[in-house]
């Protein structure tokens, strides 16, 4: 299952180049469109992956697509994280398959890092498994409301004093550091590791987009500060990083500069009245222009900033 999927993309590939290989002289116009230039030089990556974190000996990453989740591995089971599996219906089972390829210790929690689909639909392989599930009461609140058939409501419940929890040897804090990327981020930290995980709220040396839609832009510094607070020194982030590369303090400070220079800059064009257009097509932040996702995502900020300083919301 998990072979056969993992071609699909490399299959995909190959029949697009076919098709432009196909194509006639006169198709190669100008205008022609044409495949991207990542597709062409490089062979497309496995749809799924895990790779151990180094330098720490009980820590993993699997990822699925865009997506990744941290799981650890201790000696009276697992604690896993995001099942990650929005719009795919075997991604629960075949993130738990690859848990069993690493260990053959029981799956004891899953942990949800806020309420976004994109991050935990497909628990329900997890609580077959026998795992608790567990995340911020506010995610329990929403997903209660909206009951998708894809994300089980958590089992227990972790309020905005945090939680820690401790099995098999190892320590890993759910800490809520406020609003933020949504309003049911847990931070997790594994203090004798230095690690932390947090999904969307800290994307590495990248613009963020479409999620901005529910950012709270104001207390979400106050969230980056807490974290850059805190003792850890490398950060596993929601979605691979460039080069797949964990995160640090410094990533984390650069993202907080970003947000404010975002904030700074659609504040004054708000107040010459340019929300939300022209700022959304005229604002530019050229000292990120080389951030991955820089032209692409840049109106989702503008728009959520224009929200706060052209409506007042
Ligand atoms: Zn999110």
């Amino acid at each position: 299952m998990i072979r056969s999927s993992a071609l699909a993309p490399r299959m995909r590939a190959i029949s697009m180049a076919a098709l432009f290989a196909a194509l006639p002289a006169w198709s190669q116009a100008p205008q022609t469109p044409q495949p991207p230039q990542a597709a062409q030089s490089q062979p497309p990556r496995a749809p799924i992956e895990t790779r151990k974190v180094e330098g720490a000996d009980n820590v993993y990453i699997f990822r699925n697509g865009n997506h990744q989740a941290m799981f650890v591995v201790t000696k009276e089971g697992v604690i896993a994280t995001d099942p990650v599996a929005y719009g795919k219906p075997q991604g629960g089972e075949q993130y738990v398959a690859e848990i069993k390829k690493v260990t053959q210790q029981p799956i004891r929690y899953l942990i949800y890092s806020h309420h976004h689909y994109d991050h935990i639909a497909g628990g329900k392989a997890f609580k077959d498994a026998g795992a608790t599930i567990i995340a911020h009461r506010r995610a329990k609140q929403r997903l209660e409301k909206l009951a998708d058939p894809a994300t089980p409501l958590p089992d227990e419940t972790v309020d905005d004093k945090g939680r820690t929890l401790k099995l098999g040897g190892t320590t890993l804090e759910l800490r809520y550091v406020g609003l933020n990327h949504s309003d049911s981020t847990l931070v997790m930290r594994l203090p004798k590791e230095k690690l932390i995980f947090v999904v969307d709220l800290l994307p590495v040396g990248q613009v963020p987009g479409r999620g901005m839609i529910d950012f709270h832009p104001l207390e979400a510094e106050q969230s980056i500060k807490r974290i850059l607070s805190m003792d850890w020194e490398r950060m596993i982030p929601g979605h691979p990083g460039p080069g797949d590369r964990l995160g640090t303090k410094k990533d984390v400070e650069d993202q907080l500069a970003f947000l404010r220079e975002a904030s700074d800059t659609v504040k004054a064009a708000a107040r010459e009245g340019k929300c939300w257009e022209p700022a959304e097509k005229e604002v530019q932040l050229p000292k990120y222009k080389d951030w991955p996702n820089y032209a692409n995502n840049l109106p989702f900020v503008i728009r959520r900033y224009c929200g706060l300083w052209g409506r007042g919301t």
